[in-house]
């Protein structure tokens, strides 16, 4: 994972050809010109860094529709023997911005936000109400009251008192909110393994236990429409074994709960995996879905129960494989990493502010000079930003050419995903803008966050400073100052 003991991690071999695109890790549209000039949709990565500079989020349009069509079609094939329905959305918080809503949605998904901010882009970004899910653990009364106000499809409550406040909403205001639960199946997955416990300890949901009286509640209340369970196991996971075992005991509790009434749907989460690195082999979509989907019906059919409908909520296996990073090479370092080993640091003009998942969660990506190819033999490298921070990895291993020097641009693949949503301002480096590919044509669809827009915010740099008035002040008890 992160900084690793022995210089190259384990699934990282010297590549035969340095210059190389993965397949699977790079947007399918990705090539090389005859100069060895990185193109993505039809426009050339120098291009992109003349026009709009470094670094510089790139993604690729048609990408993001193929994997929106694809996962829904692989999704709607695989309940169609089941004669029950499939619902996917998209997991807004992986890449919120208004043509993303406009893309996901045109193809047919349903969209998750879990902030009032998200609900706010997506309703600014035409997407219907009706298809929204809304989710997080601490909604406020005013986020709840909003959804229900603009009339979201479905909220995903988290606690009793989340339940509290939405009741209060719905019965001051006579309106009628279509719920789901979620609950916390024991079982937490990440990439290649699944880890399964009576309880998990972490702050979603309720746990299985509790499930009955939750929707008992929820049944009495006028108001609050019990639409069925929702459960989400975790991020950027490999296989169907833990979506299995958990289906397994979500179907166990929502077979319990058919007795209260019926229950329309069983949403299962997102987390599908994707490929960051040539080494990671995630399942296919289609496998995945069938795998989940049989295993819903074989525990359905165990307890004689009609199969209810199923929704998904996939994020980064819709977006991460469309999104590729350029940065321009600012410095280079060989650093002698001990047995004679060298490691060649590789800094680039971002890092940590534009891509915080190395730094958050170990992740590991690759990297590809864009601007030329060579036939240099390759080095072992680590491209790092320009942070105050060691921990300021873009790629914590990779070979690049041991020629890469300053000036080259460099494109880091597998991008389009919490990268531009996990975004920071740290140290005072602007936001790169996101600029949409699409048949040979670029057009910015967020715009950067400037060292302007920046220091805008410095209530201090205001041409007229504000001098303190009487509202300013706070009134102290007497003796408690200090
Ligand atoms: C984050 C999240 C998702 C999406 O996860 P991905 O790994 O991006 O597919 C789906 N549902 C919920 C509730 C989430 O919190």
């Amino acid at each position: 994972m992160s900084v690793s003991p022995s210089p190259t991690p384990e699934w990282l071999l010297p590549p035969d050809d340095a210059n190389a695109l993965a397949a699977g890790v790079w947007p399918a549209s990705a090539r090389r010109d005859d100069e060895g000039v990185l193109h993505i949709a039809g426009v050339s990565a120098t291009q992109l860094r003349h026009r709009f500079g470094t670094p510089l989020y790139v993604v690729d349009e048609a990408e993001v529709r193929a994997h929106a069509q694809r996962t829904l079609a692989a999704f709607r094939s695989a309940v169609e023997p089941h004669g029950v329905q499939a619902r996917v959305y998209y997991a807004g918080k992986a890449f919120l911005c208004s043509e993303v809503v406009r893309w996901v949605t045109a193809e047919g998904m349903a969209l998750d936000v879990c902030s009032g901010g998200e609900l706010a882009l997506a309703l600014a970004a035409g997407a219907d109400p009706a298809r929204l899910g809304f989710h997080g653990n601490n909604k406020s009364v005013v986020e709840l009251e909003n959804a229900v106000d603009v009339g979201v499809g479905s909220i995903v409550i988290d606690s009793w008192m989340e339940l509290d406040r939405l009741t209060g909403i719905v019965q001051r205001g006579s309106r009628t909110q279509a719920v789901l639960v979620r609950v916390n199946s024991g079982v937490h997955a990440e990439t290649h393994e699944f880890l399964a416990t009576a309880h998990e300890d972490q702050k979603f949901g309720f746990t299985l236990d509790e499930a009955p009286d939750v929707v008992a509640r929820i049944r009495e209340t006028a108001g609050l429409f019990f639409v069925g369970l929702h459960c989400h196991i975790g991020s950027q996971i490999f296989g169907t074994a833990g979506f299995q075992e958990s289906a397994a005991r979500i179907v166990e509790v929502h077979a319990a709960l058919l007795s209260g009434g019926d229950i329309p749907v069983l949403n299962l989460g997102g987390g599908f995996g994707i490929a960051y690195t040539s080494a990671d082999d995630p399942t296919p979509i289609e496998a995945l879905a069938t795998g989940i989907v049989e295993a819903v019906a074989r525990e359905c059919e165990l307890r004689s129960i009609p199969m209810p409908n199923l929704a998904f909520e996939p994020g980064r296996a819709i977006v991460g494989q469309a999104g590729v990073t350029l940065y321009e090479v600012g410095t280079t370092k060989a650093v002698e990493i001990g047995d004679g080993d060298r490691r060649l640091y590789v800094s680039v003009d971002g890092g940590m502010s534009d891509n915080a998942r190395p730094a958050l969660y170990g992740a590991d990506f690759s990297a590809r000079i864009a601007s030329r190819v060579s036939d240099e033999p390759p080095a072992l490298v680590r491209v790092v930003g320009k942070h105050c921070e060691s921990g300021d990895i873009v790629v914590d291993a990779d070979y690049l050419p041991g020629d890469v020097f300053a000036g080259d641009l460099l494109a880091v693949p597998a991008t389009g995903a919490y990268c531009f949503s996990l975004a920071s301002n740290y140290n005072y480096v602007p936001r790169p803008p996101v600029v949409a590919v699409h048949d040979g044509v670029a057009r910015v669809i967020v715009r950067a966050v400037t060292i302007d827009d920046l220091l805008a915010h410095d209530a201090g740099l205001d041409a007229e400073p504000s001098t303190p008035g009487e509202g300013d002040r706070f009134e102290t008890t007497e003796g408690a100052a200090g």
